[in-house]
């Protein structure tokens, strides 16, 4: 665990809590047209099934808007109660104010204050944001992006620097610049009736030093809760390995109370694997369990078959496909450890460190497969049917660890 975590103050989300001492909660956003209701609602299901205990649609058209009310609906209809957050820009003053049961249907909206009143001399969009999401009781998300860093801010921000002894380096200026936006429109929400226990924070950027620095930058400068992901992370093992080295120093100094991985799935690629990292980043870092864990080794020359690799994957979909049954009635089992090893060097050795482990016979080894439970050597396993029995195991560790009394 974080040694101390930052206390930030507590949001409702609808039925989740943000915040505070409350887990640090995994979100998710669509891809879809959200004006096409089944696919979005199909998308919707998916990320909560795979553990998104929020998820945010585009709401960027009339029709999109006119859509979001059927969404909720069909959810419920489905029994999934997984809060849906709204992502307005530009015209989100005029959508929310036009169709209500839109605004009433969210359960909270994430506004970006530098694309809401583009060129105009006073902040009547936000406003307008701000007093619907008040009259409807609903939290919102602050979200500065530097994509899209208030102009005007920032320009003056350059301009007294400029005039600075010894300016700033460029980049701490929009870094300043980020907090400064996502803070004083966080004050002027306030003012404009919104509670601080309805707001929440964000500054992305899609450097991993920028992205830290911000965040320990806007984590001192006010007690808001914090929303935390880096914007644009990329593709494939690009993505996911910034992803986790920008946010990994930061929730272990306690700072972010919500956080999504913006990856970049490949054509028709799967949306939710932006979930399963939220959680591996979380898990690895021990803030929170979702599924066990399997441990494997890399594999060697003493490994001359891929079955080491087929059982070690298996024996994890395995795993997760077993959580929603598992976590109503196993508690615990979440942070359960198993180990799939390749041969005898480290196999027992990281099997007794495990909850239950296997070491498979590597190269010029005994056919056989030690297995160990709670550090004991309880059983070897030989043959073809050694996942199916290993699998047995399993059931029965869990079955007798982890029932709900
Ligand atoms: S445990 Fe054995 S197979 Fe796995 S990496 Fe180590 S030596 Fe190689």
């Amino acid at each position: 665990m974080a040694l101390k975590r930052r206390q930030a103050v507590v949001v409702d989300v609808g039925v989740v809590k943000v915040g505070g001492n409350h887990p640090i909660v995994v979100q998710s956003m669509t891809n879809t047209d959200t004006a096409d209701t089944a696919s979005t609602v199909n998308q919707v299901m998916a990320l909560a099934r795979a553990g998104s205990e929020l998820v945010r649609v585009t709401v960027n058209t009339e029709q999109a808007a006119a859509a979001v009310p059927r969404i909720v609906e069909a959810l419920e209809g489905f029994g999934v109660r997984v809060p849906i957050i709204g992502d307005f820009h530009y015209n989100g003053h005029i959508l929310l104010k036009k169709y209500p049961e839109c605004a009433r249907a969210l359960a909270k909206y994430r506004i970006n204050p530098g694309n809401s009143d583009i060129g105009r001399k006073t902040d009547d969009n936000f406003r307008t944001m701000i007093e619907v999401a008040v009259e409807h009781g609903k939290a919102v998300r602050i979200g500065v992006n530097w994509g899209s860093l208030d102009a005007a801010l920032l320009t003056r921000m350059m301009d007294e620097n400029g005039r600075l002894p010894e300016p700033k380096d460029t980049r701490l200026v929009i870094l300043d610049a980020m907090v400064e936006s996502a803070v004083q429109s966080a004050r002027s929400a306030e003012r404009y009736g919104l509670g601080p226990d309805k707001i929440i924070l964000s500054a992305k950027v899609s450097a991993v030093q920028d992205l830290i620095d911000v965040y320990r930058m806007l984590a001192a400068a006010c007690e808001y809760s914090l929303h935390l992901g880096l914007t644009e992370a990329g593709m494939g093992s690009k993505g996911v390995v910034a992803s986790a080295a920008a946010r990994a120093p930061l929730l272990l100094e306690g700072i972010g109370d919500t956080i999504r991985t913006s990856l970049t799935p490949p054509p028709g690629g799967d949306r939710t694997e932006e979930v399963l990292v939220s959680q591996q980043i979380l898990q690895s870092l021990g803030l929170r369990n979702f599924t066990p864990q399997v441990t494997a080794c890399p594999g060697c020359g003493r490994t001359t078959s891929t079955f080491f690799q087929e059982m070690a994957d298996e024996i994890q979909r395995y795993l997760r496909e077993q959580m929603p049954k598992w976590k109503t009635g196993y508690p615990g089992v979440e942070a359960m450890s198993v180990a799939v090893m390749g041969c005898i060097v480290n196999g027992p050795g990281e099997s007794k460190h495990s909850n239950i482990g296997i070491s498979l016979p590597g190269t010029a080894e005994d056919p056989k497969a030690p297995v160990y439970v709670d550090g004991r050597l309880v059983t070897t396993l030989k043959g073809e049917r050694i996942v199916a029995e290993f699998k047995q195991l399993l059931n029965d560790y869990v079955e007798s660890r982890y029932r709900r009394a």
